[in-house]
């Protein structure tokens, strides 16, 4: 079976350098291996994505001379697919709803930190402190049906009971510049999210969901991703399905040395191809070649 690679933009913004090298890499690798690479449009965040930043995304891939094969995935078409995840996840016992709002767990955090130093994630978001896998089946059930919103969170420590040592081929580099077999360690990342308040899954859920949905065999994203593949093995573990390799590359920075979040003149897509840079240019400016 030939190679599977995919480019997954989310549309709550315009893209930028940093999306043009995650798409050229996929398509540069795709070609070496014979591959094909799918468009994924990643919507599920559905107070910040917007039909416009959609229409641009394929504007702009198109621009950039990629390829895609119709019909283009999108994730908000998809929700019984990731609810059927969920509950199977819920069965297995590992899944619980969690009623805190932002305020209240911001609160229970600085709580913690009164009395000593609280765990982050990978991403500096301190671990969920709360008490919600602890709630009696029957106040559960009457918080439920009286509409209180609740987001659902995996039960991280009775899922990795369930899974042996977890691991990946890795052939981008981790932060310190590790390649081959990585061992994964989803407990840095607390008992996550797996379904938020307002949408019936979370980024990790679908991204699981999603890639073996599309058969995906090689996923190459961002740096910024590497230790949230730790979760996806997890999941994938849980789920019984395929392990995809992994290749996550260097970031794009701006010039005071953070992550590219917005477009901007020096770095925007839809910015630089106003001021008539050719694909070449944008080659060079993401460093390829
Ligand atoms: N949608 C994610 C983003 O735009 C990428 C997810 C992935 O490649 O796994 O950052």
């Amino acid at each position: 079976m030939s190679p599977v690679f995919r480019f997954a933009p989310s549309p709550n913004g315009y893209l930028h350098l940093g999306h043009a090298l995650s798409a050229i890499l996929n398509a540069d690798m795709a070609k070496a291996r014979g591959g094909r690479v799918l468009l994924r449009i990643e919507d599920i965040d559905v107070a910040r994505c917007r039909p416009e930043f959609e229409a641009a995304i394929y504007e702009d891939v198109a621009w950039l001379g990629l390829k895609w094969e119709m019909p283009v995935r999108r994730q908000s078409e998809h929700w019984d697919d990731y609810r059927a995840a969920l509950n199977r996840l819920d069965a297995m016992g590992l899944v619980y709803p969690s009623f805190e709002s932002r305020a209240e767990i911001a609160r229970l955090v600085a709580d913690r930190e009164a009395q000593a130093s609280w765990p982050r994630d990978p991403d500096g978001v301190p671990l969920y402190p709360g008490h919600a896998k602890t709630i009696p089946p029957a106040e559960r059930t009457r918080r439920i049906t009286s509409g209180d919103p609740y987001a659902f969170r995996l039960d991280m420590q009775a899922a990795l009971r369930r899974v042996g040592t977890l691991d990946w081929m890795e052939t981008g580099g981790s932060p310190q510049g590790q390649i081959g077999t990585i061992a994964a360690n989803p407990a840095i990342w607390g008992d996550v999210i797996l379904a938020r308040k307002e949408v019936p899954t979370s980024y990790h859920l679908a991204v699981v969901v999603d890639d073996a949905a599309q058969n995906v065999t090689d996923v190459v994203r961002g740096r910024d991703l590497f230790y949230a593949t730790a979760v996806h093995r997890l999941l994938q573990a849980l789920l019984e399905l395929p392990q995809p390799r992994y290749h996550h590359h260097r970031l794009i920075l701006d010039s005071d040395g953070g992550k590219l979040s917005k477009s901007t003149e020096a770095t925007g897509l839809r910015e630089l191809r106003a001021k008539g840079a050719m694909q070449v240019e944008i080659r060079r400016l993401a460093g390829l070649d």
